[in-house]
């Protein structure tokens, strides 16, 4: 592998030798020329061993994505783009509800790009300009409901805006719906991104309708430790490991600073997915095992 670090640090040598620099500094040269070559090797086989899901990336006011993101495997559904695993969740999940007498749910909006967003968000402070308050207040108003350009995990196809009516309204809570989703919805892998009793910690009010896909055993430890996804990576960095039951296999969930080339083996195997925790590329990871298949209580 090409490693421009390594070409730099050699060409220094040679020069360090034609200018007569003294041999502690050739070594030197030498030590991080090495310790760059480990660093690639190590950076090679995290890629090949294992692809980044996003499945987890937290997106935020903090944890924005670049403008040019753009998920890889968006599809088509009900006249709206999504990406395939929240999809193919989303089907599940509307048949399980169906099963359940309960009918009529829409899809109101899933994948949203940087720039249409921007739109959204525009269009919002404009609103509320019109009503009498000045940019600043606006802008900082609008955030508290439409997240900024970037900010919005709409960006990753992976968020969902479900109605019955057409509405996004938090009445929507109230509704057959609205229970069913808040009970279930965890069991398919989706969460309520922003409920109604941690607004402080999301910095946004509470939307019975905007589902977040994570994945059944992710979702179900959400569920089951009443937490948000701002919480849930914090959550998992002081745990050694969480064995959580979901869709008929246990799962092995952990977290990890970073991977080491001794964990590659284990988690380059079949049935491993991994997530960084966040866009950026100096973010921790988090590895979920999909273990044995059991029920929940044997
Ligand atoms: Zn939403």
């Amino acid at each position: 592998m090409k490693n421009p670090l390594a070409d730099f640090l050699h060409q220094q040598i040679c020069a360090a030798d034609e200018g007569g620099m003294g041999e502690k500094m050739k070594t030197l040269i030498t030590i991080i020329t090495a310790c760059a070559a480990i660093c690639a090797v190590i950076h090679t086989h995290i890629h090949t061993a294992c692809a980044d899901t996003g499945l987890l990336w937290l997106v935020n006011k903090e944890n924005s994505l670049p403008a040019d993101f753009h998920p890889e495997n968006l599809c088509e559904f009900k006249g709206v783009k999504l990406s395939l695993p929240a999809k193919e969740a989303f089907i599940k999940m509307l048949a399980a509800m169906e099963s359940d007498g309960i009918y009529g749910l829409r899809l109101q909006s899933a994948y949203r790009s940087y720039e249409y967003q921007r739109v959204i968000f525009d269009q919002r402070v404009k609103e509320l300009m019109a009503k009498g308050q000045n940019r600043e207040e606006a802008v900082a108003n609008a955030s508290h409901s439409i997240q900024l350009p970037g900010a919005s995990e709409h960006q990753l196809g992976l968020a969902l805006d479900v109605s019955i009516d057409g509405k996004l309204s938090q009445k929507f809570a109230t509704t057959d719906a609205g229970r069913w989703l808040e009970e279930n919805c965890y069991k398919f892998g989706f969460i309520i991104r922003y409920p109604q009793a941690k607004t402080d910690i999301t910095h946004i009010i509470y939307e019975p309708w905007h589902l977040r896909y994570v994945g059944i055993p992710h979702a179900t430890i959400i569920k089951e430790e009443s937490l948000t996804l701002e919480e849930y990576h914090r959550y998992l960095a002081n745990i050694p490991m969480y064995v959580v039951w979901g869709d008929g296999y246990y799962f092995l969930v952990r977290y990890a600073d970073i991977l080491l080339e001794t964990v590659l083996p284990e988690t380059a195997e079949h049935n491993t997915e991994i997530s960084r925790a966040t866009p950026a590329r100096n973010s921790g990871f988090i590895i979920t095992q999909r273990k044995m298949k059991g029920t929940e209580r044997s």
